[in-house]
This record gives C-alpha cells, structure tokens and sequence, in this order.
C-alpha cells in the first residue's frame, strides 16, 4: 500500500473556475524589475500561484453567494447586521458588534478609544497595522511574546504564548494604570501562524485583570487557533473547535476582526465588546471613519457573506483541510532540507530566508530577494516578513533588525489544489539547491508608512 494513513480531502468540490495566464521566466525577469523587486508591486495577472497572503483571497461557497443575493442594502438596520451580529454572539460570544470595512478599522477605532496617550500596549509579537494604530494612538507597544517565538527551529507547540514573566515585569516597571490594554493575537502571524494555548490565555486573563488591564483578542485566525488548541493541548482533543473557540474568546474583553482570513469572505472585519460603555464609544465613533453602526463600511451583501463564512470556517472537517494543505506543502519542503519555520503555522509556511540566503546579509533584505526570486522561478507570488515589513524605530530612525527573516508562503482557504503545492514545492527547491547564485537588495525608494507595501528595490 502506497500509504502510510488514511488519505484526507477537501470536503467541498469545485463549481466555478478562473483560468490562470502562464508566463515565462523571460516575462518574468522582466515584470519583478517593473515592480521593484517588491511582490506587492506585481500585477496579479502576471501572477501564476498566488500565495502573497491568505487575507481576501478566500473562495466563497455557493451558499455564502447565494447570501450574496439577499443583500438588505438599507443605510440603516440592515437585517444582515442582525444576522451577522447573531452569529458573532452565538460562535465568539461577545455582546455588542460594530461592523468595519477590514480589520485595521477596528483596530483605529479600538486603539482611540482604549490608548491614552504615553500608554504601554503589550501583545504577543507585533502585527504591522495593529501597531501602528496603537503608536498613531499615541501608545507604544511592547512585544511580551515567549522566547521560543524569535527562534525558528524551536519545536514549543504554542510558540504565540505570552510570556507571563515579560508582562509582569511591565506591569511593575510602568504600573497596571499606563497599560492601556494587551493584545492577544491568535495565531501569531508574523511569529509564523503560531498558536496560544487556552491556559496561557487564561493566566494572561487573571494577571491582567488583577491589574485592571483589559484582555483584546485579535481574532483574526482564532478558529485556526482553535484547532491547535485541539490537536495539541490536553483536554481539548474530543471538543469541537466551535466550543474551544467560545471558551478561548471567553478569556478576552473585546476583540478586533479581519473578516478577510478566518471567515471566508474578500472584505470585511468587526470589533467586538462585552462592555456596554465601549461600545458607545464605538458607535459613535463608527459614523467618522466608517459608516452607521449597522453597516461600518460594508455592503448589506458583504455582512451576510461573512455572516454565512463563519459558520462554515468553524466546521471541524472543513478546518482540518485548511491546515492539512499547509502541512502538505510544509511536508514536501523538509524532504528537500529547506530551512523553515517549525512548527509549520495555520495559515502559511514560512522560509527561513536567513539560513536559505545564509550568504545575504540582513542588511540587502534576503527575504525580499527570496520573494523576488521565486517569482522569476516559477510566477509564485509571494511575500517578505523580514527587516522590510519591520520598519524603523519611530525614534531613532534605525531599521528593526528582526531575528525571524522570512518568506511567507500564504495558502488562501479553498482555492488551490495539492497539485498547485506540488508547483510551489519544486520549484522552492530547485531556488534552494541553486542558493550560492542568489543575490541580495538595495531599497531605492522608501515610503513613511507600512514601507514593505510599495518600497523599491534593485539587485545588488
Ligand atoms: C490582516 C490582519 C490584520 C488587519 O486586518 P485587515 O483586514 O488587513 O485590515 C490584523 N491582525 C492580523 C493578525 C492580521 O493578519
């Protein structure tokens, strides 16, 4: 018998396809040159396997377009509000919702209204958006992630844990009263899709609500979470990820969405809160940035797409095959040795581009340069999570240099086959096997904000 387990699939089939252009490695060359070397640059027609991110790029199902149809596209009470407002309360639990066109409008809103100037905000590592809207908040974040984290080749099975000691000792240094609030991200995406375990979401929960700190989730992959959660912690093998999401998000005040990862949909995102007071607050600041309360920003049609995605994404069978495709083409690439994020994360597989371009130093963005070369190699788009997406300290003006140089091979959820991770995977390794001939970057053109969307580059 040629296999070692009983093979899984996908429980769903293909009902509506969209052709791809095949390009050549000349057409190639000469488009990643056109984009600066920067893969966010590239036109998306150029692009064979796209694999910038997993946020948008979702396929719905005929039931979330069927939904589509009954969009209530009425300014104000939409009764698709109401059906999505139920269902946050039903599968996350929290009371009151606000709609917003993506995540990082929750994340505005939320960080105006919580962060008072010179506040302390920590979380478990930084998320790129997330932080500025703290910092333009007026707060400053401080990264409590466990150390296992920063390390690639450590095997810790909660690698997105909070250090309890770092926020503690945060807590004494600057007082309960300058810590506006602590973000929990779940699973950590720029640690490599790593997850937090119930318990350490539980004492993070006690400690901070000793010190009257509030507890903010983002909960953009906390259903990818939840199925960590069941396949590795004790006690939790037999429960549903629907319970073990509830109970995890049981353990937070409020939470910020990005409807674009978990739930299935192109566009959308929430914030979320148990207490009535925030909520106000938040209402009332909706009507500025995004929209009336019942809408914050979205179409009827986009509310009710992301209302029916949730309950789908929240299914044990369909989550199973989200993260087993990423573990098929994380598999593939350790037979050929290529270094990698280990554990291999919910939502992407993560090169190591440090020890991949172990001959690039940091400082010529080898992550970049991996990017770009895997473009040419085959038309696989994807994205750098490095010295480039880290940016510079807002004080000093000098570059982060982060210990995790990565390229992030993003899976969108439901539209490539195995055979596509067959693609990616071989031509990942003919780049590797060929790695002495690579060649690092110099950044020409630098923007002020979130520079890795539009910096250029050229080889050096
Ligand atoms: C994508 C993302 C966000 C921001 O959400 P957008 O919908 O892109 O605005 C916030 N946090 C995490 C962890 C994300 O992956």
């Amino acid at each position: 018998m040629r296999f070692e387990r009983r093979p899984w699939a996908e429980p769903f089939k293909v009902k509506v396809v969209e052709p791809l252009k095949m390009t050549t490695q000349q057409d190639r060359e000469k488009y990643i040159v056109e984009a600066g070397y920067n893969t966010f640059l590239l036109r998306s027609e150029d692009v064979y396997i796209d694999l910038l991110t997993d946020s948008g790029t979702n396929a719905m199902s005929d039931n979330q377009w069927a939904g589509m149809m009954l969009g209530d596209e009425a300014y104000a009470g939409s009764k698709n509000y109401y059906n999505l407002e139920a269902n946050v309360q039903k599968i996350y639990g929290y009371k009151y919702l606000v709609p917003t066109h993506q995540g990082r409008g929750a994340e505005n809103m939320l960080s105006q209204c919580l962060i008072k100037k010179g506040q302390y905000v920590p979380g478990n590592m930084y998320f790129t958006t997330t932080r500025l809207h703290q910092e333009l908040a007026g707060g400053t974040f401080v990264d409590v992630i466990v150390d296992e984290a920063h390390d690639p080749e450590s095997d810790f099975l909660f690698k997105g844990n909070v250090c309890l000691q770092k926020f503690e000792d945060l807590i004494k240094r600057v007082g309960g009263e300058n810590i506006a609030y602590i973000t929990i991200g779940a699973t950590v995406n720029m640690a490599g899709g790593q997850p937090v375990s119930i318990e350490n979401i539980k004492a993070v929960n006690a400690l901070a609500h000793k010190h009257g700190i509030k507890v903010v989730l983002d909960a953009t992959r906390a259903m990818e979470n939840a199925y960590y959660i069941q396949q590795r912690e004790a006690g939790y093998a037999n429960k549903p990820i629907a319970e073990i999401l509830k109970e995890f998000a049981s353990y937070s005040d409020a939470a910020t969405m990005s409807g674009k990862k978990d739930l299935l949909v192109n566009i959308g995102g929430f914030v979320a809160v148990n207490d009535w007071d925030l909520f106000e607050e938040l209402r009332n600041m909706v009507v500025i940035y995004e929209g009336l309360h019942t809408y914050g920003g979205l179409a009827g049609r986009d509310m009710e797409a992301m209302a029916r995605g949730m309950e789908e994404a929240i299914q044990d069978d369909y989550m199973a095959s989200r993260i087993r495709q990423v573990e098929y083409l994380g598999n593939l690439l350790d037979e050929y040795g290529v270094p990698m994020v280990k554990p291999f994360g919910g939502h992407a597989i993560f090169l190591d581009a440090r020890r991949f371009y172990s001959h690039i130093p940091q400082s010529q963005y080898p992550a970049q340069a991996l990017a770009a070369d895997l473009y040419v190699n085959s038309g696989v788009r994807t994205m750098e999570r490095g010295v480039v997406s880290a940016g510079r300290n807002k004080d000093t003006g000098e570059e982060f240099m982060p210990k995790l140089e990565l390229v992030r091979l993003t899976i969108p959820r439901r539209v490539y086959t195995q055979a596509h991770m067959d693609v990616v995977a071989y031509s990942v390794a003919e780049l590797y096997e060929n790695r002495h001939k690579a060649r690092g970057l110099k950044m020409v053109y630098e923007p002020k904000y979130l520079r890795f969307f539009q910096a250029r580059f050229e080889k050096i």
